[in-house]
């Protein structure tokens, strides 16, 4: 049984039917629809698959909307890309999205979605391009653009990313675009908002505002790839309803050496607080060309789970790679069999707070399920706070969320080691005990003599988790 989970991008790689069936049942858990890519039908078109193929499979599927956020990007490029030649001098065109002549590899010109680029850049500065592959240095500025001598070349190619480390640039965090995206997503029922380049805690309570204004209630995830957001680490998870170690532009940003000690450190903050953490960005990146990882890969992907992440992702190996459906495969390999070592060591769980039901409750029935050696936890939850809370308490144990609402439910996908069954809204005790031992024993979790621990706020209902019960299956019930 694998506990954490995958959310993988969505993209050309698995738009065959074929494909994306086997990718589900490889172990999907959420997909993610990227808005820096493909137009609003063609994400509609993806979700809908999904949602089609998902219960046929009985897998409970979540999705994820990533909002692209200020991010500066090349514009359209030729198919084949542009070289650009280490030595030679580039000329960026700000405000750009294509182009009538990219020019040669020896003088390329490079379309960049961002007007005020010549204004942001100065002599001397760093311009990185595709999560920094692409490296130029600023020479000056003309009327019309931005001259910068190439550093590194390679193959310049439609839409990847621009960065400029150092620069503060001036866009919002929400641009229209976003908000015209976040409006798409919202009426496709998404399960989570991505939310790119926080810088503030700010950014957070706005987008959820944003959400709320389009009648929405999709949680928000906070994508950590800013310096400013990382030192402001503690007030902007507080902030979110759970973060992203958003390792590609991150990486770009404060340099790739630095990013293995933060990914710890958010993902112990996280952890501490309680909020749901994904590990994301260039897992196993050559399997975007290879059918095999790298050996460093595989480690990356283990030790992501050994710092307690609750979900890893995947993004150009399903989006664009040439082995998406083996990408998924491995990756839920690497998990289970790390998972299974002696090296696991769960990540402090949040911090026992005297004062805090929730947690004291959550805490308190995970120790209980292993006195008593029970086999398995349920956790009765309208919202999922107190489904998502026990998880993170990293029960031995299978962990069940029952729940009234299906938005609920397929939120639960992204939750570590929670599996989850819809049931009739429960307001009496002896028929959410009823109903347990039901699902159990019909999702094979437990049998007849087994003892099991449900979690509820019964009576009472939204927030009010107050209750622990053992139960042994097939005893009988009773109020
Ligand atoms: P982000 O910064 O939001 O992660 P990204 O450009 O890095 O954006 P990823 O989703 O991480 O995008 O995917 C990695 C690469 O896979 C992209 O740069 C792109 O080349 C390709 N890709 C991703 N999604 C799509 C898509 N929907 N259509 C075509 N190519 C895609
Ligand atoms: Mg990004
Ligand atoms: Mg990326």
């Amino acid at each position: 049984m694998r506990r954490a989970k995958i959310v993988a991008t969505l993209g050309p790689a698995l738009d065959e039917r074929d494909k994306l069936r086997a990718a589900l049942e490889a172990g999907i858990d959420v997909v993610r629809l990227n808005f820096s890519h493909g137009d609003h039908d063609t994400h509609a078109r993806r979700l809908e698959s999904v949602r089609e193929l998902a219960p046929r499979l009985s897998r409970n599927v979540g999705s994820l909307a990533d909002l692209q956020g200020p991010k500066i990007r090349l514009g359209v490029l030729p198919q084949a890309g542009v070289p650009v030649a280490t030595g030679s001098e580039v000329y960026l065109v700000p405000g750009a999205d294509e182009l009538d002549d990219y020019g040669s590899a020896g003088q390329a010109a490079l379309p960049v979605v961002y007007e005020s680029l010549a204004r942001d850049v100065q002599p001397g500065g760093l311009v990185l391009i595709d999560d920094g592959s692409i490296r130029l240095v600023v020479s000056r500025c003309d009327a019309h653009g931005v001259w910068a001598r190439v550093l590194a070349g390679g193959l310049a190619r439609s839409k990847k990313g621009v960065n400029l480390p150092g620069v503060a640039v001036s866009a919002p965090s929400l641009t229209d675009k976003d908000v015209a995206d976040l409006k798409a997503a919202i009426d496709l029922g998404v399960d989570w908002v991505a939310l790119s380049f926080v810088r503030r805690p700010d950014d957070v309570t706005d987008a959820r505002a944003r959400v709320a204004s389009f009648g929405g209630e999709a949680p928000v995830v906070a994508k950590l790839e800013r310096p400013e957001a990382i030192d402001a680490l503690t007030a902007v998870v507080d902030a979110s309803d759970a973060v992203m170690v958003a390792r590609g532009d991150l990486g770009v940003e404060i340099g790739p050496e630095r990013v293995p000690a933060i990914q710890k450190q958010i993902i112990a903050e996280a952890n501490a607080q309680g909020r749901p953490v994904i590990t994301a960005t260039e897992m196993l990146e050559s399997m975007v060309m290879s059918p095999r990882p790298t050996r460093a890969e595989a480690s990356d992907v283990a030790n992501a789970v050994f710092d307690g992440s609750d979900a890893l992702m995947l993004s150009g190996e399903t989006a664009a790679g040439r082995y998406p459906v083996e990408a998924v495969r491995t990756m839920a390999r690497i998990i289970e069999v790390a998972e299974a070592s002696p090296q696991l060591v769960h990540p402090s769980p949040p911090p026992y707070e005297r004062r805090s039901i929730g947690r004291v409750v959550a805490q308190a029935a995970c120790q209980v399920a292993r006195d008593v050696e029970a086999t398995a936890i349920v956790v009765y939850s309208i919202s999922g706070a107190s489904i998502e809370l026990v998880s993170k308490y990293r029960p031995a144990m299978p962990l069940l969320g029952l729940t009234p609402h299906e938005a609920t439910r397929r939120r639960t996908a992204l939750m570590w080691g929670t599996e989850a069954a819809l049931v009739p809204m429960k307001d009496r005790s002896t028929a959410l005990t009823t109903a347990a031992e039901r699902a159990l024993v019909d999702g094979n979790w437990a049998g007849r003599g087994d003892r099991i621990v449900i979690v509820s706020g019964l009576p009472g209902g939204q927030g009010g988790t107050n209750r622990i019960m053992v139960h042994r299956v097939g005893d009988p019930v009773s109020s």
